[in-house]
């Protein structure tokens, strides 16, 4: 167990152990633990040390692959097939590392193998408790992604609020580990809300106080708090803090609202937490400033030159993490085209022939984003066929593109009431059906066909066009996929096959013709889009709703 804390610096030919960073919240949920634990990787990449982000679930589900958007908000999909918590998203746009399933740990996976070893007879003789076989569980599965000693740092953030019942046998886990390894080689940090009381024009110290005893309770003491606030705190504020909270005052830190979840790195950097992390771990590092991301990110959602408006048709709309990457993916591709993507929001079952024209009016985009289930899906199919015939510039992802065939084989291919199987098994046209290796599928967590696959991209198509190579990796979460039966007959009016799996086997991309972009993927490109690195697609998506605007 020890040796795995250690990782080797081959350039000066000595031992380090990893060091870890554990981030907890209090007070109130969604502070944004996530944007904070990114853009402290972010920061301390800038460094030129290499990090790595965990995100620690303490619901029962295995992953959040079962949950539906109400309760999660975004599956959000690795490389390596995992569906994971939509804060990996956040890691991955913020930072360089690679993440996999490794990188996700839930109480359910923990529980999980704890009594698969159990059955398996490992702890023969013992009474399995909470302590110590959950917690070991826990620090073996944190030092576990960082085995192959790639990371100097690993940055562990901990779901929920101090406080919570589920949460507890993860902070009792880093409690441990902290005297496992050192507090030289780890730091606590708390992310706390100072509320703004407008009645009587002040700050509140109190639910932060209360939060960090709650924490010291359990044997936690924050070494640094990062204190969410609207108004700046004052010397005399962080003074408070820091007396009541036991924490140095320099440690506390002021964590003020963004314009933008890209700022966050920027504001967190003029309150120096970089420097204080990087002396409290006794880090080697240079010292850099995120002038790039500054001036190539930030400056240019500030300032945009022009705008668009994209149409979004999609039926969890009014949950804003439901969609998180595609809507990040909208905003990197503004950026890369200097210009502000408005969205408008469309709720899809609110959309029929009587409406569509007066919802989408205006619009230089439209977009329909992958969904499971019946629920909106002929609103959705209206809103395609406005895209089509009026050629507004379209991009469907993956259920968006499952109904992009449908729409076309009814109204071009005149296959009446053709639909996929997921929704109508008795249809006279399928054009969409289970996948093959789907079919003796039973069980419904972590099934789909999940991961990256490759898929080659046919010359002078804009799929083509977007990617510049005829090769390409895209991630996938789907069961169902277009029915090759049908596809001499969708040729023959116009629909391009403009990617498949390498055997040909496999429909990944469909394009129109005469039309001036209309690309539907059986992929989720958005999973693979950064700030600084927009995804093809949506920077061509964006490129043809600005030129529509011409
Ligand atoms: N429900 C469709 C399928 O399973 C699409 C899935 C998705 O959009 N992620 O194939």
């Amino acid at each position: 167990m020890e040796s795995l804390h250690f990782w080797l610096i081959h350039s000066f030919g000595m031992i380090q152990m990893t060091k870890y960073i554990f981030i907890t919240g209090g007070v109130v949920s969604s502070l944004g633990k996530g944007i904070a634990a990114a853009s402290i990787a972010k920061l301390l990449e800038s460094r030129g040390i290499r990090v790595t982000n965990v995100k620690c679930d303490p619901y029962i589900n295995v992953d959040p692959g079962t949950m539906n958007p109400f309760q999660h908000g975004e599956v959000y999909v690795t490389d390596d097939g995992a569906e994971t918590d939509l804060d990996l998203g956040h890691y991955e746009r913020y930072t360089c590392a690679s993440y996999s399933r490794l990188n996700n740990i839930t109480t359910g996976s923990i529980y999980r193998s704890v009594i698969e070893k159990e059955r398996r007879g490992e702890y023969l003789g013992s009474t399995v408790q909470v302590i110590p076989h959950i917690t070991d569980e826990i620090k073996k599965r944190i030092t576990a992604v960082n085995e192959s000693g790639d990371y100097q740092v690993v940055i562990v953030e901990i779901g929920g609020t101090v406080g919570d019942i589920e949460g507890l046998p993860f902070l009792e886990a880093i409690r441990q580990m902290k005297q496992d390894v050192g507090s030289l080689n780890s730091i606590n940090i708390h992310l706390t809300l100072i509320p703004y009381l407008t009645s009587s024009d002040e700050i509140k110290t109190k639910p932060t106080q209360h939060s960090v005893q709650k924490l010291r309770e359990i044997g936690i003491q924050p070494d640094i708090l990062l204190c969410r606030t609207e108004k700046p705190l004052d010397k005399d504020c962080k003074k408070k803090i820091s007396l009541f909270c036991n924490v140095s005052p320099d440690a506390v830190i002021q964590a003020i609202n963004a314009s933008s979840i890209y700022e966050v790195p920027l504001l967190l950097q003029e309150e120096w937490i970089d420097e204080l992390i990087v002396r409290m771990l006794n880090l080697k590092s240079t010292s850099k400033r995120l002038v790039d991301w500054e001036e190539k990110v930030v400056s240019r959602i500030k300032n945009p030159l022009q705008q668009t408006t994209i149409a979004f048709v999609g039926k969890y709309i009014t949950l804003q993490d439901a969609y998180k990457s595609v809507y990040e993916s909208l905003t990197h591709a503004g950026i890369e085209n200097h210009c502000k993507v408005h969205i408008r929001k469309v709720d899809s079952e609110t959309v029929t022939p009587g409406s569509v024209e007066s919802l989408l009016e205006g619009v230089q985009g439209v977009l329909v984003p992958g969904g499971f289930g019946e629920r909106g899906i002929e609103g959705k199919i209206q809103a395609i066929q406005y895209a089509r015939e009026k050629k507004i510039p379209f991009l469907g992802l993956c259920l968006g593109m499952q109904l992009a065939v449908i729409e076309f084989a009814r109204n071009v291919c005149g296959m009446k009431n053709a639909n996929s199987t997921e929704f109508n098994d008795k249809t006279k046209y399928p054009v969409i059906c289970i996948l093959e290796t789907q079919k003796k599928v039973t069980e419904k967590g972590g099934t789909m066909r999940l991961g990256a696959y490759p898929c080659v991209l046919k010359n002078g198509t804009n799929s083509y066009k977007a990617y510049r190579k005829s090769l390409i990796h895209e991630r996938h979460r789907h069961r169902y996929e277009f029915n090759n039966r049908y596809r001499k007959q969708f040729e023959e009016h116009g629909l391009v096959f403009s990617g498949t799996s390498p055997s040909h086997t496999l429909i990944e991309i469909v394009e129109i013709k005469n039309h001036p972009w209309f690309v539907g993927v059986q992929f989720h490109p958005e999973f693979r889009s950064k700030p600084d690195h927009t995804h093809p697609l949506f920077r061509d998506f964006i490129r043809a709703a600005l030129n529509l605007k011409k």
